[in-house]
């Protein structure tokens, strides 16, 4: 079954609101084994009419988002009637509910909104429980020729993203064409390159018969996308593990703060973290993941010396001999960070962010990590992130996060 979907609305293209329905709308299809064949972004104005047009010609499934409001740039439901052939005409239930939408909140309907009401006909309207704009279904014998199924979504998120999954998801079922048996794994690593990753396996996967390979490579990261049908995708799985098994973080697709944490709550195990150079990167990675609290006792950011001194205990001596960005004042502020919480684990981070402040033996990009851990002997590692501020302190945040997995 083909799909595809049609953004419209002038500010995505003037960079003005940024088109995550795109993005959404390609993973939920996914879940339900559908995949997105393409999409298009289009202005307000006849545009919608010609994008919607030359879809139904390739597509079985339309999905259009946006431009259903009652002002004169909102085109979406005429430009849709238009290309069906379909006349519109106000549909009584529809009116109903948006009389009543108002009614609820005490306000009383502009002349404007009644357009809302009007739906091509033959076709099914979607309930909006959360705002005006009710969807439209066109069902594939009404678009003629085309034979497309086309659904015609509100713009805001918070309309679109309920009515995809009461109204659109049950009426794409209904249509058949789901082929379900595809699935998708993706396997995500630290501390490797992609292309190390594409020579040592690309070849073999291309051999596994149904299996498509995605290669994506983020900041410090490399992720691995297998898909196709449950044995070609274990075998791709096996086989990518069978030589990277150590540096992969997950198999669920989650971020690395998000892999941390829940490895954290298997073994039972709290962090703490000391950062210089990251500002509090690290603690605030930990903490945007729900359930945190059960893993993270303290992120102390101890930027100036003296917070290293005062709060960490770290020695007035390793400072003055050694400076802040050194083997021996990172093992000072995990230990201090380890001692100070009653967490079993502390990391620490001091390094140099740039543009300014590095030296011959210690450049910008340079950067000591220290892992404390009760009973253990703290370990230091010196790492080298020739990058950007924002990249640095990136790159900083994923080393620590990886040094409190291992
Ligand atoms: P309204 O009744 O609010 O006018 P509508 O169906 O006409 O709804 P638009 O006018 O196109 O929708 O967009 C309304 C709002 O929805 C936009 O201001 C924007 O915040 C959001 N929106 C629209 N399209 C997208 C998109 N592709 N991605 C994210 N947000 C979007
Ligand atoms: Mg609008």
């Amino acid at each position: 079954m083909k799909v595809e979907i049609l953004n419209t609305g002038s500010e995505l293209l003037l960079g003005r609101t940024l088109n995550t329905h795109g993005h959404w709308l390609g993973r939920e299809l996914f879940k339900l084994g559908l995949r997105v064949e393409r999409l298009t972004t289009v202005p307000d104005g006849d545009a919608i009419r010609d994008g919607i047009a030359e879809a139904v010609e390739r597509a079985d499934v339309l999905i259009v988002t946006g431009g259903l409001g009652p002002t004169s740039d909102d085109i979406t439901r005429e430009a849709a009637a238009e290309v069906a052939g379909l006349e519109l005409i106000e549909d009584e239930a529809a009116l109903r509910s948006l009389e009543a939408f108002f009614e609820i909140r005490g306000r009383t309907m502009a002349p404007d909104n009644r357009k809302q009401a009007q739906v091509p006909v033959g076709a099914d309207v979607l309930p909006n429980p959360n705002g005006t704009a009710p969807g439209i279904f066109i069902p594939p014998r009404l678009n003629g020729a085309a034979n497309c199924a086309v659904f015609l979504l509100p713009g805001p998120p918070r309309e679109l993203q309920p009515m995809y999954h009461a109204e659109v998801v049950p009426k794409l079922t209904a249509l058949g064409g789901i082929e379900s048996a595809v699935g998708i794994i993706e396997l995500k690593f630290t501390g490797l390159g992609e292309s190390e990753i594409h020579q040592a396996v690309d070849a073999k996967l291309g051999a596994i018969d149904g299996l498509e390979v995605g290669y994506c490579a983020r900041l410090a990261e490399v992720d691995v996308r297998l898909i196709g049908p449950p044995d070609a995708l274990e075998s791709g799985r096996a086989l990518v593990l069978s030589r990277f098994a150590k540096q992969c973080f997950s198999e669920l697709g989650e971020e690395l703060e998000e892999a941390v944490v829940r490895e954290l709550k298997q073994r039972a195990l709290k962090v703490a973290t000391a950062e210089s150079c990251t500002g509090g990167l690290i603690s605030a990675r930990i903490t945007d993941v729900p359930g945190s609290s059960a893993v993270f006792t303290h992120g102390f950011v101890t930027y100036a010396n003296e917070a290293k001194v005062e709060l960490l205990g770290v020695s007035e001596e390793a400072l003055g001999e050694y400076g802040a960005v050194s083997e021996p004042v990172a093992r000072q502020m995990a230990d201090g960070a380890l001692s100070a919480s009653n967490a079993d684990i502390a990391v620490a981070v001091t390094g140099i962010a740039g543009p300014d402040g590095g030296t011959d033996d210690k450049p910008v990009g340079t950067v000591f990590i220290a892992l404390a851990a009760k009973g253990r002997e703290t370990m230091v590692l010196r790492q080298f992130h020739p990058r950007d501020r924002m990249g640095f302190k990136r790159a900083v945040s994923q080393a620590a996060l990886e040094c409190i997995r291992r």
